[in-house]
Formats: C-alpha cells, structure tokens, sequence
C-alpha cells in the first residue's frame, strides 16, 4: 500500500517551499487512495518555535490539505510527534551500538575545528576524523574513560563503511549516485542531550510507520546516502525517494530563500491579504508539476484525478508573483460575493475607510464596492488601495485629465449629463447607463469621445471600474460635486 508523509519541523510557519511538499505527497496519496501521515520532527528542541505545530497545522487546513494520520487525529502508528518516540529511537541506537555500527564519541567542539581547519589547508573537503584511529581495543577504553572522567558527554556516531556507493532510482531525478567517501564521514545519529538527530529518527520513523514513498525536497538530497546507510546497517528495505526541485524567485532566478524580501513566502501571509486557499492550491500545485495540455486552473477534485508523480518538473519552478495574482482572479470571479466581502472588511477597517463592527448598510455598501472591483482584484486586501475614489477628496486633475477635458465637444457632453443626473429620481446603474446613453443621441458624441469626458468628472480619475455602477455607488451629491468642480 501506499503510504506517504509531510513531515515538518514545527521551527517556523507554514512556507511556501513546505506547503508545496505537503500537496504533491497528500495529491500523491489520494490519487493513490493511499494513506497521507503527517509527523511532527521536533527533536531540534532549540529551533521549535511556540505554536509552531499548531500554526503549521492550521495552515495546511487553511489550504484544503488534510490527514488519515498525525499527532491530531491518531492512528495506529504513533505516537507522530519525534519528541514522544525518544525511547524507540534508543532502542535502535543501542542495537547499531552493539553490533559495531555506531559508537560514543567524545570529540569536543575545538577538536573538530582543528580538524576542520587542518582539511581546509590541505583543500580537503570537510569531514569527520575517527577518533580511535588505530587504537587497540584497550587503547579505545582508556581514552574514552578518561573522556568520562573529564565529565564529557558522548554523542553516538554512525559508522559509514568505506568505499561504498549509494543509488537509488528517484522518482524525480532519476538514478542518482553518491560515493559513501564524499558525504563527511561518520555522522552523529543521537546528539549530546540524548536526542536523535533528523536523519536518525526519520530513518526509523519512515521504516516503522512502513512510509513507502519519501517526496520531499531537493535540498535533502545529501542526507539520503546517510539515511540509506542507516537502512542497510539495520537490514530494513528503502523506500522510494522522490526528491522535488527547488523553488527560484521568477524575477532573479536566485533560489527563493527565507531572507528574499520581494517575495512573500509563508501561507498566512497570503492568507492576510484575503488570497482564496483554493487558488492558492492551484497556484502552488503547478510550482513544479504541470498538467496535461493548456489548462492551469483546477479543482482539488481534478487535481488528486490528474496527478501523475511523473509529470513533477526536472528544473526548478519558477515562482512567478503575477502568474499568482492572476490564478487568484480567477478564483475571484467564481467566488461568491459575500464571502469575498467578509474576507475584504477586514483591509476597509483596518485602512479606516470604514467603522469597526460596520452596520448592515455599510457592508451592503462593500459589497457593492467588492463588486464593482472583482475583475481588477488580485486578492481581497487590495479593495483599499483599489478604491480610492470612493474614500479620499479628489485630487486636483493632472494635464493629462485636463487636456482630455479640453477636447473638442467634451463640455457639452458634461454639461449634459450633468442636468440629467440633477433631475434623476432613482440613482441606479440603470438609470445612470439610460442618461449616458440620452446623450450620446443628443450629443451626437459616442465612444471614448463620450465616455472619458464622463468619467473623468464624475469620478476625477481616467481608469476606473465599470462607469455607471461606480457612479451610483460615489452617490449623488459627491458626483455632482466632482462635476461642478471641473466645469467651474
Ligand atoms: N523535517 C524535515 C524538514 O522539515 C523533513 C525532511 C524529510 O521529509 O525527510 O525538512
């Protein structure tokens, strides 16, 4: 059977690189109807941060991915947080102790640094020096007695076996080869404070929760060999290995990391700003997976039936900040208008365009505010910046507003449709569309000749959403006003 994991370390929220691993192993997992776990690797203590795990759950809710197993909802292979699987991890540690696979080693930080520097002078790359080199075994008693004495506290090393090679047929990359002699030698598996590292206890974890296929990213690829040696010294079978490419910044090529500022890259972020989670499932889905044919916007639904571990993308993905916006539009236009209300008043309170806790009439106001502005709209939280118009006192008219104004047979349209819209009883789109269309028959003046005249004094700006609906919701007297002003 299939079994899949996310596995996150709960030292900071959810990003976008994490997120992406999770999906393709849940689409991976449903596809398959297979089994999604999701593990918490807590054993680096000092980097967890406080709600980490929580935060990390809430947001992959929050995009629509969920779990047959982890620490919230059980399962029978748990317990599925690292920090409560101390005494497995021990157990294993002892048995590759006893067979000769691992050892305690005493090497101070200082020793290792002196080995390191040694290394570098001689333009070596770094790695570990075996400490009991040539030692008999009473020889290597002595010295790790005297260790004892001293009050030192082990570590345990795995021993890597020389002259070994490490393949493996991954799913992404295809065969990979890696010689033992190149991956720094032997490493710790159970640090000091007695916790396992990461690549000890996703080892045993993996094996135990009988994981068959490991997806995760790139940047794992080194540790594999290790987790592969590990597999071979205690006799158990290796999964596949699916190692996804990184994630670069679209607009500099450079791989996107936590300190490039001109990228948002954690899920809450995104989800401030009032960005749908479904699009936000589809966008970060084709960030190194694409789909059969042209199509790029999907449901869930058609994404777990699509998903082909095969179609995971060789090169690097390309996270393209506009190809977002746009997924999120369209997202956007099918949603349901009072959902993207509720999602906006938060951008109308918090920018002071409107109250807190607003009335039932204010918000039927945003929401025909939201309205008029979906087909602009990358995201809910743009609503403020958007709108302008309908908040601030008109700016002066620039030249070019002015220059269009002073065309020929721009006045008399003004002119006209300001004596229509004084006598107008019910201010609606409809209406407002009725008069416009009166004056072009009158006027004799249609197209842009007739609408940029309009549009510019009634809402002093040249670009705007649809002419009449923006009209109604500026409200009579401000557009009466805004007219008088530039025939004055
Ligand atoms: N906890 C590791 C990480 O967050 C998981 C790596 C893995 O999937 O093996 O990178």
């Amino acid at each position: 059977p299939i079994r899949v994991r996310y596995a996150p370390s709960p030292t900071g929220h959810l990003h976008i690189g994490n997120a992406r691993t999770a999906l393709f192993n849940y689409l991976f997992a449903r596809h398959n109807n297979g089994t999604m776990v999701l593990r918490i690797e807590d054993t680096d203590t000092k980097r967890n941060i406080a709600d980490g795990e929580k935060s990390q759950i809430e947001n992959l809710h929050w995009l629509g991915i969920d779990w047959d197993e982890g620490p919230d909802v059980g399962g029978d292979f748990g317990p599925y947080r690292q920090s409560e699987r101390k005494d497995i991890y021990q157990k294993y540690i002892q048995e590759l102790v006893e067979k000769g696979d691992a050892y305690e080693s005493y090497k101070t930080e200082e020793e290792l640094q002196a080995d390191r520097d040694a290394q570098k002078a001689a333009h070596e790359a770094p790695h570990y020096v075996y400490e009991y080199e040539g030692l008999s075994a009473e020889d290597k008693q002595a010295k790790i007695d005297e260790a004892k004495a001293k009050g030192l506290k082990p570590v345990i090393r795995f021993h890597i076996p020389a002259d070994h090679t490490y393949e493996w047929d991954d799913i992404v990359k295809g065969d990979i080869s890696i010689d033992g002699n190149t991956i720094g030698g032997d490493f710790v598996i159970q640090k000091a404070d007695g916790m396992p590292t990461y690549n000890f206890a996703v080892v045993i974890d993996d094996h135990l929760m009988e994981i068959s296929h490991v997806l995760r990213g790139d940047d794992h690829i080194a540790n594999t060999p290790k987790q592969i040696a590990i597999y071979e010294a205690l006799g158990w079978d290796v999964p596949v290995f699916g190692h996804m490419t990184l994630i670069i910044n679209g607009e500099t090529g450079k791989k996107l990391s936590k300190r490039d500022e001109s990228v948002l890259q954690f899920i809450e972020q995104y989800r401030e700003l009032g960005y749908l989670p479904d699009a936000m499932f589809n966008f970060i889905t084709l960030l190194g997976w694409s789909p059969v044919g042209e199509d790029e916007i999907f449901t869930k639904k058609e994404f777990i039936e699509q998903f082909d571990e095969k179609r995971l993308s060789k090169s690097p993905a390309r996270f393209d900040k506009k190809k977002l916006e746009w997924v999120n539009n369209q997202y956007i236009k099918k949603a349901d208008v009072n959902e993207l209300t509720a999602l906006s008043l938060n951008n109308l309170i918090e920018s002071g365009r409107i109250q807190k806790d607003p009335d039932p009439k204010t918000i039927e106001w945003a929401r025909q505010l939201i309205s008029l502005y979906i087909p602009q709209m990358s995201y809910t939280g743009q609503i403020s910046e958007l709108s302008d118009i309908f908040f601030t006192e008109p700016a002066p008219l620039d030249d070019k507003e002015q220059a269009e104004l002073e065309k020929d047979g721009a006045r008399p349209v003004i002119e006209a449709i300001q004596t229509k819209l004084q006598g107008l009883d019910t201010f609606s789109a409809y209406f407002i569309n009725q008069l416009v269309n009166e004056v072009r028959q009158e006027t004799g003046v249609k197209g842009r000749k007739l609408y940029m005249p309009i549009r510019i004094a009634t809402t002093r700006v040249m670009h705007g959403p649809q002419l009449a609906e923006t009209i109604e919701l500026i409200g009579r007297d401000q557009t009466l006003k805004n007219i008088a002003s530039v025939l004055s």
